[in-house]
């Protein structure tokens, strides 16, 4: 009762300030808020752009039945059991992007321990105090705020870090805010920017694509509020604050999760969660390899040479198996079909797996056959070309439709093709792989949840789709790629390695661009910001010593310590 009479005077309280402001300012709008920026809906390529290399791709998408809501879950290995609670818009037009950026929140927050995700118009008085940390993301422009939150934000005494849109209903409904925490936001600077700098680092933005602003400021009392990292505008190299902390209240000015790339400013968040969740995390900087694509057809001479070069180097390292090579329609041999299998008798690859697992090398299942029955999918339907698990079709100029589920998708579906290829491994006499990772990282969400079944730990860069936290149908036009910075547990509750330095692949393959050794370490060098991060890359066998030498050195100028993925699944 006491608090109902609270707010009635606090909303009261507002309404008169919004009178004044009204009158001073000679508005012709109702309240205070900012002009809203040109783009609040980014494109399919915005939200997926960081879980391939490709140059641009279209969601079609497709949905399937409900699968229940999965509205939160436990933390990765290695957590420090802080917990978070995940507030997500509903509302609008977009409104569903707001449960996109949710479980990209949670799969971040699952590093530090479990979270849960709620639309914040479920947001219930007190919430906040129940959690470490609480992240609010603001997508829709003018979402409606319950109160509650909006005096708990206000009184936090618990992290809360908010995101972008909406933060004019906060300041509305606390007319001391700019006295209390020091600064007030002015409007979305739409200029055009493209790095962010953040402990001396330069990270990159996309300025021409993202058009959605970023909030800047009418005053920054820098007794009270701390800059935490600076937008930097192309035009003069002016600056002003990417992101701000007063008291418990961290604000992003720009919804990070958007235009993403392995160098880019996500990773100033991604750190700023150690801040809220974790202040004690040591800082240290670990690396990890994988070597890709290894099928029978891989030439035994050119994997024992870099295996050979690693061990002598004392780097553990991982290795993804695709345990059958088929080319059912004879792509690249005039039309003849040929397949082969590592349990074949005489090939000489399952040896080879045994010398690598005597050497360092963790194996990684990297799907059964990489590729996706008879069917071009996209390019040739053949093993190491296709993907497996997900329909993908090519157009013209090379940029790819991520179609949705293949015909037939299912997650017993994907568990028959997770057992088919434990047998052939087991047939070959080696031990079942304790890691998966899908075939150009693309699955299904029952895919995934077959894969949640079989493993405890996948090492990829993950997929995630409408309606898996709120339990509605799955909406294949609605997904968010997201690559990790340290390990997560994700919203499929599955333990996720990261990978966050790509391939080395000097020439372009079909729509994916050349990715080179500088490239690689332009991604390390990005991710050092991320206290506790591990800079991961992968590398195919047949590209030789010469680059891979490169980059390992390049890692080791960096201070970077190799690390086992094994170890590093168990124990984070
Ligand atoms: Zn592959």
């Amino acid at each position: 009762m006491g608090t109902k009479v609270r707010f009635g005077g606090a909303a009261l309280v507002a309404v008169g300030i919004l009178l004044l402001l009204l009158a001073s300012t000679a508005s012709a709008g109702k309240k205070k808020e900012p002009k809203k920026p040109p783009q609040q809906a980014p494109t399919s390529t915005a939200l997926i752009g960081t879980s391939t290399t490709s140059s641009a791709t279209t969601v079609k998408g497709g949905k399937s039945s409900a699968t229940g809501s999965h509205s939160s879950g436990a933390g990765a290995p290695g957590a420090v059991g802080s917990t978070t609670l995940v507030l997500y818009d509903t509302t609008g037009t977009y409104g569903w992007l707001g449960e996109l950026y949710a479980e990209a929140a949670a799969n971040l927050a699952s590093h530090f321990g479990p979270w849960q995700t709620e639309p914040v118009s479920s947001y219930q008085a007190g919430q906040i105090g129940q959690y470490t940390a609480t992240i609010y993301i603001g997508s829709t422009y003018d979402e409606p705020l319950p109160a509650s939150f909006l005096n708990d934000v206000y009184n936090a005494t618990r992290p809360v870090i908010w995101i972008y849109d909406n933060v004019w209903e906060l300041t509305n409904a606390n007319p001391g805010f700019q006295t209390k925490y020091g600064w007030m936001w002015s409007q979305f600077d739409t200029s055009t920017v493209s790095h962010v700098d953040y402990k001396g680092v330069e990270l990159t933005r996309d300025g021409v694509h993202n058009q959605g602003g970023i909030m800047s400021y009418s005053s920054v009392d820098p007794s009270k509020a701390t800059d935490l990292a600076d937008a930097v505008r192309d035009a003069d190299g002016s600056t002003f604050p990417w992101a701000l902390r007063s008291g418990e209240l961290t604000y992003i000015g720009e919804n990070p999760f958007v235009y993403t790339t392995e160098t880019d400013r996500v990773h100033v968040f991604e750190d700023l969660l150690f801040d809220a969740l974790d202040p004690a995390a040591p800082t240290q900087h670990r690396a990890m390899v994988r070597l890709e694509d290894i099928n029978p057809s891989q030439d035994p001479a050119e994997l024992k040479s870099v295996v050979d070069y690693l061990y002598s180097q004392g780097i553990p390292f991982g290795f993804g198996v695709s345990p059958v090579y088929t080319d059912p329609n004879g792509y690249y041999t005039n039309g003849t079909p040929e397949s082969s299998s590592l349990s074949d008798h005489g090939n000489g690859i399952a040896a080879d797996i045994k010398y690598m697992q005597a050497h360092g090398g963790t194996l990684v299942m990297h799907g059964y056959t990489h590729q996706y029955s008879n069917v071009i999918n996209p390019y040739s339907a053949v093993t190491g070309d296709d993907f497996e698990f997900y329909r993908v079709t090519e157009n013209a100029d090379h940029t790819l439709n991520y179609l949705g589920p293949v015909p037939g998708d299912s997650t017993s579906w994907a568990l028959g093709r997770l057992s088919a290829s434990a047998k052939v491994f087991s047939r070959a006499g080696i031990a079942a792989a304790q890691i998966f990772e899908f075939p150009h990282y693309a699955g299904s969400a029952a895919d995934y949840q077959a894969v949640a079944q079989d493993f405890a730990t996948r090492w990829e860069r993950g997929m995630y789709y409408g309606g898996w936290l709120s339990g509605s149908s799955i909406d294949y036009s609605h997904v968010i790629g997201e690559g990790f910075p340290y390990v997560v547990r994700d919203v499929y509750g599955t333990t996720v390695l990261p990978e966050n330095c790509g391939p080395y692949a000097p020439e372009p393959f079909y729509g994916f661009k050349p990715h080179t050794v500088a490239d690689i370490l332009a991604a390390a060098d990005a991710n050092q910001v991320v206290r506790d991060g591990i800079a991961t890359f992968y590398y195919h066998p047949f590209e030789g010593l010469d680059a891979l030498k490169q980059v390992v050195e390049g890692f080791q100028q960096r201070g970077l310590t190799f690390v086992d993925p094994s170890q590093v699944a168990a124990n984070g």
